[in-house]
């Protein structure tokens, strides 16, 4: 099989273009306005560029469309490595790629002007290239472990595209001919070369593409069941828990223990501080809970100043203990506002626990909130800042 690198040249060119009207068709969309697909897409933009100065060799001929050609596609190389950073540490260029392009085209350039062998022109340009796409999976290796599986994808790309270009490098000395062209290959492992680094960099593009795609995805689904405001999860989402954390108590044979908390008096905090203030106090209460509860607990905001916590396996004894801890824990709180307030706030809680083994009946969701409610509505009439427990008995209302 013979392989003709002007015609790689072109289908390749053909690639990247199309991924370039890809990317600027979902420009000022959700996926668009992400930074690294900002980077993707000026990548596409120089590899295109660069691809159609290589087209245009018969036109162009002579050491600047040398210089301007290879240049454009480092720079692209440049911006993928980038769009790699972004995803991965949140920061894009740094010191280093800009003098890596620089140094190369600095390096291609003097060996243009001393009309150096195209041998050493390959092989400058080539490892040019390898020296740029090599530490992409190096920085997959270092910070992708447990992030997007698209990942997977570039780590590969990286390895195939950079090794490539070094193998690309090193062929015009291990070759019997010598080249006289930079797309003249002196080998067929050389034309083999410049397919696998081309396939190399799609599979960089691509995986960076569909890792965003994945990040934006994860972000919308953590947004429909959060709240925004104190990170919890939200009303809908906390049901959907309860609901499965029931069945896993029946089936499990384990104790459960459903808790609504409610701030006391909270209107005040807003009516005397303002809006901000109060919503500040939601924060710190969040927090401060939080950092009471283990991983395997539930806590989401049912509304306002209303919250649930869930604790699976913890017995009646076990619950009242850790809620009475939460409540003690938010009433040593105090959330500092400007103009040195301390603001200090106190919680109310309702706990009802089903135990599967004292109980054949199995509540729903919506039965064991009524009762946590009640319990709640309780300890705001005796007095406020406690906690009332009580066992899910069906037979027997409160
Ligand atoms: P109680 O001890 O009986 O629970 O009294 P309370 O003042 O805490 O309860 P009430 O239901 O009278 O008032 C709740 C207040 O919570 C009223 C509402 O403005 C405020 N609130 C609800 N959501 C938010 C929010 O997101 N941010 C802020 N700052 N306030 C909120
Ligand atoms: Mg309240
Ligand atoms: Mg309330």
């Amino acid at each position: 099989m013979t392989k003709d690198i002007a015609t790689l040249l072109l289908a390749l060119l053909l690639c990247h273009a199309l991924l370039l009207v890809h990317l600027l068709t979902v420009r000022g969309t959700v996926l668009g306005r992400r930074p690294e697909i900002r980077l993707l897409l000026l990548a596409m933009l120089a590899i295109c560029v660069g691809d159609l100065l290589l087209m245009w060799r018969q036109q162009l001929s002579g050491p600047l469309w040398l210089l301007l050609s290879n240049t454009s596609i480092a720079l692209g190389a440049v911006l993928l490595s980038a769009a790699a950073r972004c995803l991965l540490t949140g920061r894009s260029f740094s010191r280093c790629d800009l003098l890596l392009l620089l140094g190369g085209a600095i390096g291609l350039a003097l060996l243009l002007m001393q009309g150096a062998a195209y041998a050493w022109i390959v092989s400058w340009v080539n490892l040019w290239l390898a020296v740029l796409l090599l530490p992409i999976p190096w920085r997959v290796m270092r910070h992708g472990r447990g992030r997007e599986r698209a990942l997977r994808m570039v780590l590969v790309g990286g390895l195939v595209g950079g090794l490539s270009a070094l193998a690309r490098a090193a062929d015009p000395y291990l070759a019997t001919q010598a080249p006289v062209s930079l797309l003249q290959p002196t080998s067929p492992l050389g034309a083999w070369l410049f397919l696998t680094m081309s396939f190399g960099a799609f599979s960089i593009m691509f995986g960076l593409l569909m890792a965003s795609f994945e990040r934006s995805a994860a972000q919308l689904e953590q947004m429909a069941s959060t709240d925004g405001l104190t990170g919890c999860l939200n009303r809908g989402a906390t049901r959907t828990l309860v609901g499965h954390e029931i069945e896993r108590s029946r089936r499990e044979r384990r104790p459960l223990a459903l808790v609504l908390l409610d701030l006391d008096h909270f209107k005040r905090i807003n009516d005397s501080h303002g809006h901000a203030a109060g919503d500040a106090v939601l924060q710190g209460f969040a927090q401060a809970v939080r950092s009471r509860l283990r991983h395997s607990d539930i806590f989401g905001r049912m509304g306002g100043e209303e919250f649930c916590v869930v604790l699976p396996s913890t017995d009646r004894s076990g619950a009242h203990e850790v809620v009475d801890a939460l409540r003690r824990e938010v009433e040593r709180l105090v959330v500092e506002q400007p103009g040195a307030v301390r603001l200090k706030v106190t919680v109310s809680a309702g706990t009802v626990v089903f135990d599967p083994l004292a109980e054949r009946m199995t509540p729903s969701a919506d039965q064991l909130f009524a009762r946590a409610d009640m319990l709640l509505y309780r300890a705001k009439h005796a007095g406020r800042n406690q906690v009332q427990t009580s066992g899910w008995v069906s037979l027997n209302p409160l």
